[in-house]
């Protein structure tokens, strides 16, 4: 089935040439003058190709003028001007195969704009559309530039468990790995017996591969992750996915100083990426999702981030003139309304946020000289809110065991992550950034479950 694909043909233009392609039919219309435009679309590119298929074909009267949008076709034929609107070339039919057909009475995606909403019922056939290819080529897109950033850097790609008997956030978001019946779950007393469960203990979904990587920080130096993360938390936001990709960073002999110089580079390297490579569907998005998002990267690229402390944060938000939703004091978390205020409202463009009150952060974080605050720094972006959270990671035994206790958690789940800081024990610090988060920035989608293929949400499980 050997066939060229549209991006090449489109974007070379070799007139004169001879090409086979394969694709979806997006429309079919009749000239009168004996013969039928043809839209196909074979996902390497938005734009479609234009076939022109004559009369004389043998199949033109059975099948061409029953072809519908959605069929699948195969055509072969030389390239020429077009003299029409809207394209530069056209493929002059020699022959038209239809290789599947697709009933124009039950194939959903006719010709019509359809909401996001219906969109996400037909997961399986979304990708055919304009926004949903965009998406996922821009996903493939950035994920490329993610791997050449940290790999032209030396950090070496570290492939951390999924499976884990950790809760790294302490949050308590957790998804059990079991394989017990669950209808008869074998108790010891009261509680269930995990002695007897798969791994002799209870185990989850990862929710973050950080503190493995902090592991292999301190034998190779930077290494980096990027992979699935699971949490059940159970908000059903535009932001939150249960299943999402995480990129985590993290490097040795370095402090959050370095940390924020890592996330900024990090982020221009992939959007000069995305301005420079991902053109046509850049294009798209700026046109039909939201007039900012190019401009905005831009802007990213030009002037860089705002920086500041998290109690500067709390009082330009306690000096707003705006009502929030939640209540703004010291010691609180940041909800979404303060972050896009202080981004969209104060700042106008992306922020870094350091030094958070110790409460309302993980154990892990480095405490700093005045015991109230850590080492943590939050990234925010207009329209997002925060897309990377990171810190600099207490490196002190028995600051680190204090702050485990504080937590709640035992610290003998934690042995191994504790004799880091007793054996060569340095400076470390590290992000974690959502990958959906910042294709959410960077297409202007505004709802998550959009922009990644097969979303997972508290009740939808679909696909
Ligand atoms: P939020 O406060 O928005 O829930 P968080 O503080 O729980 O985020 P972290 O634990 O710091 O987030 O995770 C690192 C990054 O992972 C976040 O900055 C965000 O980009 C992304 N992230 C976190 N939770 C989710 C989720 N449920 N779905 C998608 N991305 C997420
Ligand atoms: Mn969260």
């Amino acid at each position: 089935m050997k066939r060229t694909r549209l991006a090449d043909i489109l974007s070379s233009k070799k007139v004169g040439d001879h090409f086979v392609v394969m694709g979806w039919v997006r429309t079919r219309r009749d000239s009168k003058g004996g013969f039928s435009f043809i839209e196909i679309n074979d996902g390497s590119c938005l734009k479609n190709l234009q076939i022109i298929a004559d009369k004389r074909l043998s199949n033109y009267g059975d099948e061409i003028v029953k072809i519908q949008t959605g069929c699948s076709i195969r055509a072969s034929g030389a390239l020429f001007h077009s003299p029409g609107k809207g394209q530069d070339v056209e493929l002059h039919a020699e022959e038209i195969q239809v290789l599947g057909w697709a009933d124009p009475d039950t194939y959903p995606l006719q010709k019509k704009r359809h909401s996001f909403e219906f969109l996400r019922s037909i997961a399986h056939l979304r990708p055919r559309t304009n926004t949903f290819g965009a998406v996922a080529r821009i996903r493939s897109a950035m994920s490329l530039a993610i791997h050449t950033f940290f790999q032209e850097r030396r950090f070496f790609y570290l492939h951390t468990p999924i499976i884990t008997g950790n809760d790294c956030e302490g949050a308590g978001e957790l998804f059990k790995v079991t394989t017990f019946d669950l209808g008869h779950v074998p108790r010891d007393g009261e509680d269930v017996d995990f002695k007897k469960d798969f791994f002799g203990r209870p185990a989850n979904l990862t929710v973050s591969g950080q503190l493995e990587a902090e592991v292999y920080a301190m034998a190779l130096g930077d290494v980096y992750t990027f992979g699935p993360t699971f949490r059940a938390e159970n908000s059903n936001t535009s932001r939150h996915l249960a299943e999402f990709w995480m990129v985590e960073p993290e490097m040795a002999f370095c402090d959050l100083e370095g940390d924020i110089e890592l996330a900024e580079s990090f982020l221009k390297y992939i959007f000069a990426h995305l301005l420079e490579n991902c053109h046509e569907d850049m294009a798209f998005f700026n046109r039909f999702i939201d007039s900012t998002v190019i401009e905005t990267l831009e802007g990213v690229l030009s002037k860089g981030f705002e920086r500041l402390t998290y109690t500067e944060a709390i009082e330009i938000l306690a000096k707003a003139e705006r009502k929030f939703q939640f209540p703004v004091a010291w010691g609180n978390d940041l909800q979404s309304e303060h972050e896009r205020y202080l981004c969209e409202e104060v700042f106008q463009r992306p922020i870094i946020l350091v030094d958070y009150p110790r409460q309302i952060k993980p154990f892990y974080m480095k405490l700093n000289g005045d015991q109230k605050t850590v080492r943590a720094m939050d990234l925010l972006v207009p329209r997002v809110g925060e897309i990377i959270g990171g810190s600099q990671r207490e490196d002190d035994y028995e600051t680190l065991l204090t702050r485990i206790r504080e937590a709640g958690l035992n610290p003998d789940d934690y042995w191994w992550y504790l004799e880091l800081r007793k054996f060569g024990t340095a400076p470390h610090a590290g992000f974690g950034l959502g990958f959906e988060r910042l294709i959410q920035f960077v297409t202007g989608l505004s709802n998550i479950r959009d922009v990644i293929p097969f979303p997972r949400t508290p009740g939808n499980v679909s696909f």
